[in-house]
C-alpha cells in the first residue's frame, strides 16, 4: 500500500524537534510521500531546505495565508517574487484564496480578492497547478478560479462548501483533498461521500486538524485513518482507496514517482 499526505505545514516550528521521527514514522506507515506548503514569506528558505534534505519524500508548494492578511508582516510583492524565483522547487502554488472567516472588512476583503487574483496568475505564468485554501468564501473564491485561472489542475484543499458547490468544480474538473478530520467531522462526511474516488486526494493539514482525542499535533501517518474510514464509506478495500488516492496526486501534482 503507498499513500500520499499532499498537504501539510511540516516546516511549522510544531515539527523543528522532530521532524526526523516524523518523516520516519510516515515511511513506516506506508506514507511515500508528502507535501509541504509554506504560507509566510518567512518560511520559504527553511520549507525548500527541508525538502531539499528529504528529496524524493516532501514536496513543497509555496503560498500566501489568506487569513493572516491583516497581521502579517512579510509583502504580498516579496511573496509573487520569492515564488516566481523558485518555480522550478516547488510542485504547486499555494495555498492561496479567500478567508471571510477571518477577514470581515469589506475593503481588506477586496485587497484579498485582488492578492489572490494575481496569484492565479503567477501560476499560470510558471504553469502550476494551484492550492486553495476558502472558509466562508466558498462561492466567491470558485467563481474567482473559473474567470482568472486558465490552468486545468486545481486542487481545492480542506473544502467546507456545500454539496452544490462541491458539485460546481467537480463539474468544472477539479480536485479534493479529503482531511484526516473526516473520521469525526460531518462536513468533511459529507465531502468524503460526494467526492468520486477517481477525484479525491488524502491531507492531514499538519500540525493541525488532527483525528485523535487528545492529541495535539496532526502528522502524515494519520493518513491511514482516513484512508480507512473512506474505504469503509465507499465500500471498497483500503488499497484501493490508496491505489487511486496516489494516482491523483502522482499526476496532478507531476510528483515523477
Ligand atoms: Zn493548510
Amino acid at each position: 500500500m503507498r499513500l500520499i499526505d499532499v498537504h501539510g505545514h511540516l516546516e511549522w516550528d510544531s515539527f523543528s524537534k522532530n521532524i526526523d521521527d516524523v518523516i520516519m514514522r510516515s515511511r513506516e506507515n506506508n506514507i511515500i510521500a508528502a507535501i509541504t506548503c509554506s504560507v509566510y514569506t518567512t518560511t520559504i528558505e527553511q520549507t525548500l531546505d527541508l525538502v531539499k534534505k528529504n528529496k524524493g519524500f516532501l514536496f513543497a508548494t509555496l503560498g500566501f495565508a489568506p487569513s493572516d492578511y491583516k497581521k502579517r508582516s512579510d509583502t504580498f510583492t516579496t511573496y509573487l517574487e520569492q515564488t516566481e524565483k523558485n518555480a522550478a522547487k516547488i510542485v504547486a502554488v499555494g495555498e492561496i484564496g479567500l478567508d471571510y472567516y477571518w477577514i470581515r472588512e469589506p475593503d481588506i476583503r477586496k485587497q484579498c480578492e485582488d492578492y489572490f487574483i494575481q496569484a492565479l496568475a503567477l501560476a499560470d505564468k510558471i504553469k502550476k497547478p494551484i492550492v486553495i485554501h476558502c472558509r466562508d468564501a466558498e462561492k466567491r473564491t470558485i467563481e474567482l478560479i473559473e474567470e482568472y485561472y486558465q490552468g486545468d489542475r486545481i486542487h481545492m484543499h480542506c473544502f467546507s462548501g456545500d454539496e452544490k458547490l462541491i458539485s460546481r468544480c467537480l463539474k468544472n474538473g477539479w480536485w479534493f483533498s479529503i482531511p484526516t478530520s473526516v473520521i469525526n467531522r460531518k462536513i468533511h462526511q459529507t465531502l468524503a461521500s460526494t467526492v468520486p474516488l477517481d477525484r479525491m486526494m488524502l491531507e492531514t493539514d499538519a500540525p493541525f486538524l488532527s483525528p485523535i482525542e487528545g492529541q495535539k499535533i496532526n502528522e502524515p501517518k494519520n493518513i491511514v485513518l482516513s484512508a480507512r474510514y473512506i474505504a469503509k464509506l465507499k465500500g471498497v478495500s483500503i488499497e484501493e482507496v490508496a491505489d487511486i488516492t496516489t494516482k491523483n496526486a502522482i499526476e496532478l501534482f507531476s510528483l515523477g514517482l
